[in-house]
């Protein structure tokens, strides 16, 4: 039985990934410091021997014993990583050390969830891993992505110095169950807003683009690739392509919602086009999604309506 730390754990795509992971006989550490996550996103998995949970920041140095570690800790959603720039940089740039230092004194695998933010405001398109980005490293989104693109360069060098396994996956936009109906991100904000009736809030115009992942392909994907015998990067999710305007309609007509669309200022250097070029992730991993936006948003809504409820 292998003994994996998932950092992140208590978060969005973390819990799933413990679930996963424990369903597949592994022993799961968690390890989080509820910045986004919440203790409900893993309240059903305490009573699972094999599963325990450590508050702990990951800016801090971390130790445990363990064969795998997949480093999910992060917050991931603008308003969230914006709110304190300075702790989200850290939490990319120590965090990594910690873990990769950790990794060392275990001899294990690590697995680093970096982002397509990496790719900053493309001007490739679809992005595929050989491009470089267009990112601004002194705008209000650089501490979430010029922190990601160090704690890549942080593991291919401990690669090549220590010869430490670590892979390396781009996660492009992945929603689902388990996502904090707060935090900002666009599928949760419009999905709340027309459970409520509410006004849905684009940003811009509405033509900017997303390609968005369901989170049960996602996982499969994620492990995969710590099977996998290369170190990456690869990207994850999934390549079908939608405006906001597109996904606004999608989830008003799925509730029948009496909302209105409403029109603000598209944030400071917010990508205008977002896809997957994943070539690779098929061909390496053998991976794709299954999961069209129409069914991701039928789940998605549920999941929603019950928290709406409670
Ligand atoms: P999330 O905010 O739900 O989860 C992040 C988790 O990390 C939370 O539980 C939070 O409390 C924890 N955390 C944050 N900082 C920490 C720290 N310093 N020490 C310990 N724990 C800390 O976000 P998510 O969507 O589940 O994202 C998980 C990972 O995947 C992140 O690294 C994110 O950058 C990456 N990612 C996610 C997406 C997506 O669409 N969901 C896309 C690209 C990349
Ligand atoms: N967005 C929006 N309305 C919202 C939240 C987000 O129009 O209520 C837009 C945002 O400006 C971006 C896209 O939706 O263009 C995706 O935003 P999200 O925060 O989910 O993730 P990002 O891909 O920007 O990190």
């Amino acid at each position: 039985m292998k003994t994996v730390l998932v950092t992140g754990g208590a978060g969005f795509l973390g819990s799933h990934l413990c679930e996963a992971l424990l369903k597949k006989g592994n022993k799961v550490i968690c390890v989080d410091n509820l910045y986004t996550g919440s203790e409900n996103n893993i309240s059903k998995l305490f009573t699972d021997k094999n599963f325990s949970f450590i508050n702990h920041d990951i800016i801090e140095k971390l130790d445990v014993e363990c064969d795998e570690i997949y480093n999910l800790a992060c917050p991931a959603s603008p308003p969230h990583y914006q709110k304190n720039p300075v702790f989200t940089l850290k939490t990319s740039v120590l965090g990594i050390i910690n873990l990769l230092e950790l990794a060392r004194k275990n001899n294990a695998r690590l697995l680093h969830a970096s982002t397509s933010e990496v790719y900053g405001d493309p001007l490739e398109h679809p992005q595929k891993e050989s491009y470089w980005g267009n990112v601004n490293p002194i705008g209000i989104r650089s501490c979430y992505d010029e922190g990601k693109r160090v704690a890549e360069t942080f593991c291919m060098d401990y690669k090549r110095k220590y010869d430490l396994d670590v892979k390396i996956i781009r996660i492009f936009n992945t929603y689902g169950p388990n996502m904090d109906k707060d935090d900002g991100r666009v599928v949760s904000n419009f999905i709340n807003q027309a459970l409520k009736g509410k006004d849905i809030t684009i940003y811009g115009d509405g033509t900017q683009t997303r390609s968005f992942c369901y989170v049960s392909d996602l996982i499969e994907g994620i492990i995969k690739m710590m099977e996998f015998n290369e170190s990456g990067p690869i990207n994850l999710g999934n390549p079908n392509e939608f405006t906001m305007l597109e996904l606004a309609d999608k989830v008003i007509d799925l509730i029948d919602s009496k909302s209105k669309i409403s029109f603000s200022n598209l944030p400071e250097d917010d990508p205008k086009l977002r896809k997957p070029d994943i070539t690779l992730a098929k061909e390496k991993l053998d991976w794709e999604p299954k999961i069209n936006l129409q069914e991701g948003l039928k789940k998605t809504i549920e999941y929603f309506k019950k928290g709406i409820n409670q």
